[in-house]
């Protein structure tokens, strides 16, 4: 069937004020032509360092932000140009868990207050017990007392916190779940916790998620397929076996070089990139990834790679793609 969400070729560039930037104006090219799509019932994960666009995607997905360019289809719908007004039902089917429950959740609302203000606003309770019935339900759900509806979201440890978050992030009966580096506050134990919740939850009640982390580690343990963001755009995109055992683009072997592995035997050699993440106000031309990448050769600092695909399933962005095998390292076998 067709996928439940399907980005195309989103934009979102933030403009610069005068005097601020050399007296120049600008963009910041945040998230530059990103294109994606996530079926019912899976986990796509983004990845990339800190400042690579991979929240801004969550956010204008979400419509915190307003696209600057591009298509947002939910379900067959296009929801990027959707007024306001017309968004309301759209909200309730995409939930969203951010990185830090402490500034989420109002201190001053009861948890009660805090599930029943989405369940009230998406128009979901028929009356006072139906209200109750899905209070009683979200806590269920997220494996919280039924009674510690009555207290404030100070009386819960972080992991707790973050279960209410999920509770309220549930409260519209939504399809998706965008999670925004959900658990990577939280201390190990309490994270892992968290993980296996949101995966016993995929499974129960068939949601997607888009889970947005820099952590490779825990995104290995739970998603389907991985998407690596590199300076606003998608550089590679596979099934998770796929790209972990056999990436396709530098950036991404770089990144998998980092992860730790079970047993020492497997170690991969790690690779240091050189030098910082470019501005996205003034990204390299040709390659973004050129000024960094170990491999870059003369027409990766005129010419932009596009996503090609490399094996069913697995895109990656790079020159590297177009030389005989036996000219490219990273040219062995796709694992299925
Ligand atoms: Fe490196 Fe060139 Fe490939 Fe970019 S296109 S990742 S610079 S080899
Ligand atoms: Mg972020």
């Amino acid at each position: 069937g067709r996928p439940l969400l399907e980005v195309n070729d989103l934009k979102k560039h933030f403009p610069i004020k005068a005097g601020f930037f050399g007296g120049k104006t600008g963009n910041v090219y945040a998230v530059d032509g990103v294109t994606f799509h996530i079926n019912k019932g899976e986990t796509l994960s983004l990845v990339g360092e800190s400042g690579c666009g991979k929240s801004t995607v969550g956010k204008t997905l979400l419509r915190l932000y307003n696209p600057t360019d591009g298509q947002v289809v939910l379900d067959g719908q296009r929801i990027d140009d959707l007024s306001e007004g017309k968004l309301r039902p759209v909200r309730r089917r995409i939930g969203v868990v951010f990185q830090d429950p402490f500034s989420s959740l109002n201190p001053r609302m009861r948890v009660r207050d805090l599930l029943a203000e989405p369940i009230r606003n998406y128009g979901l309770a028929k009356n006072g017990a139906d209200l109750q019935a899905r209070l009683d339900k979200l806590m269920d759900t997220v494996r919280l007392p039924r009674d510690a509806v009555n207290r404030f979201p100070h009386e819960f440890s972080g992991g707790q916190r973050q279960r209410i978050c999920i509770a309220r992030a549930l409260a519209g009966e939504p399809e998706l779940i965008i999670c925004d580096e959900a658990v990577s506050a939280l201390d190990v134990s309490v994270k892992a916790q968290i993980v296996n919740l949101l995966q016993d939850l995929q499974k129960d009640l068939g949601l997607a998620l888009l889970f947005i982390s820099h952590d490779l580690a825990i995104v290995e343990h739970m998603t389907h397929r991985v998407a690596v963001m590199y300076l606003g755009k998608i550089v590679e995109i596979a099934p998770k076996r796929s790209l972990f055992a056999a990436p396709k683009h530098p950036y991404t072997e770089a990144l998998l070089s980092a992860v730790p592995v079970p047993s020492p035997g497997q170690a991969r050699k790690r690779i240091i990139l050189k030098g910082d993440v470019p501005s996205p106000i003034k990204p390299p031309k040709g390659c973004r990834f050129h000024t960094r990448c170990p491999y870059a050769f003369d027409r990766c600092r005129v010419d932009e790679p596009r996503l090609q695909q490399t094996s069913p399933e697995h895109w990656s962005a790079c020159h590297l793609h177009d030389l005989p095998a036996a000219e490219n390292p990273l040219a062995r076998d796709t694992v299925l």
